[in-house]
């Protein structure tokens, strides 16, 4: 017995209100929803319990660009079930090899280590790099210098946080893995600079997402390959948000050519019904990896692979890149053109989008709840920033309908302006 009870209205079950309450009262309180309950999805589509329907314009933070419950993933999840879900690596599985076959095909890299979540396989990145530094580079034992960039986002594991320049990420929860530098992002110069003996590895997001959909200067992110090469430090990509065609290209990477020496991939490779992650790397970096060195129970589990096969073949199968390329393009320019006092700046690559709202105006999250009331879903992003990232699979006609609710919000009608804290 908690005594929570007594502080619900027990007889409006399913209700909104109800629902709410429960989460309120019985979740920790680490997010700040908007307050929609969803019960039903499909495609880009979502209905709440009052049967309310939404554009799905967050997707999941991009885990779900194959759109809700696609129906190739959920025949695939739903076969797998039926026949074998998890073996642990103590066993062999009939899917796991076929599956890293054809991941590794789709980016190709060697070889594949499979994780469950985006922020492990982060981890399992950095493992790597460090004991390349150690046994290939010729770093001494404990001194291996990770560099990453301010207003990164990789994931929420202690060490991950540790690097990260976002005050509330980080508050309470050290003391912190040593060994990471920052640099600002899109400063090649300060990368340069940055490197020393003992740097073994740049982590690094093609494209910021959580950070506010922030895109670095033309080429930037193919010149650090450049200099990370010839310096011999490895390019951790993390294409966790902007993989998988997200940003118009099967790896955001793929702009500027590179793909980095480590590729690290999750939320879409589990078509938006699983977690799925992995890291990607030529033979000469992942063979530092001997049995025993690193693991997960879930990893490489046979029904996580049956779906990522699945949810990759969709991705390609559908030309999905090349949707949210042309999408993308035409829905940034509408958006640009939207004469509006509150909207700064609209920027982003293929269908991940920011539209950066002025500070004078307020944050973007009233916005983000003007937008709810009239049927799309979107949720902003370190304050000044509204997303704007639907399932891959979105139509023109379905962004058509979107664009005058859309346009009205940004305009300011009918939003209650608050000042930023
Ligand atoms: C979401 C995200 C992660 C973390 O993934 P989780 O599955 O939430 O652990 C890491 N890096 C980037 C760039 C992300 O967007």
């Amino acid at each position: 017995m908690t005594g929570h009870e007594e502080r619900i209205d027990m007889t409006e079950s399913g209700s909104t209100e109800r629902l709410l309450a429960e989460a309120e009262l019985y979740g920790a309180h680490n997010y700040e929803p908007l307050p929609v309950v969803l019960e039903r999805g499909e495609g880009c589509w979502v209905w709440d319990v009052e049967g309310r329907k939404y554009l799905d314009m967050l997707a999941s933070y991009s885990a779900l660009n194959q759109g809700h419950r696609h129906p190739r993933i959920l025949a695939a999840l739903e076969a797998q079930a039926a026949r074998l879900t998890l073996t642990s690596r103590a066993f062999h599985n009939d899917q796991m090899g076929p599956f890293l076959r054809e991941l590794c095909e789709a980016t190709g890299f060697d070889v594949a280590l499979p994780m469950n979540t985006g922020a492990e396989a982060v981890e399992t990145a950095i493992k790597a790099a460090r004991k390349w530094g150690y046994r290939k580079k010729g770093v001494p034992e404990g001194r291996a210098e990770i560099i990453a960039c301010e207003n990164n986002f990789h994931g929420r594991t202690t060490t991950i946080v540790g690097f990260s320049s976002e005050p509330s990420y980080r508050d309470g929860f050290g003391p912190f893995t040593p060994g990471f530098k920052l640099i600002p992002y899109g400063d090649e110069v300060a990368l340069q600079e940055a490197i020393a003996d003992h740097t073994v590895g740049f982590l690094v997001e093609p494209l910021q997402g959580e950070g506010g959909v922030v895109v670095p200067p033309d080429g930037w992110f193919g010149r650090c390959v450049e200099i990370c090469r010839s310096r011999g430090v490895l390019v951790l990509n993390d294409e966790i948000q902007t993989g998988l065609g997200r940003t118009g290209r099967l790896f955001c990477g793929d702009w500027d050519g590179e793909r980095g020496d480590i590729l690290i991939v999750g939320k879409a490779l589990g078509g938006g019904v699983y977690p799925v992650s992995a890291i990607l790397a030529p033979d000469d970096i992942m063979d530092v990896f001997a049995p025993g060195d690193h693991g997960s129970t879930f990893g490489g589990n046979p029904l996580g692979a049956a779906v990522a096969r699945e949810a990759l073949r969709v991705i390609l199968d559908e030309d999905l890149p090349a949707r949210a390329d042309e999408l993308g393009n035409w829905f940034m320019e509408r958006l640009r053109a939207i004469d509006s006092p509150h909207v700064e700046e609209v920027r982003g690559r293929g269908l991940m989008i920011g539209v950066v709202i002025r500070e004078g105006s307020g944050t973007a999250r009233p916005f983000c709840e003007s937008l709810m009331e009239r049927g799309i879903l979107a949720k902003e992003t370190h304050e000044q920033v509204v997303r704007f990232a639907p399932p891959l699979v979105v139509t023109r006609e379905e962004l058509e309908w979107a664009l005058p609710a859309i346009e009205e919000v940004l305009r300011g009608d009918g939003v209650e302006l608050f000042e930023s804290l």
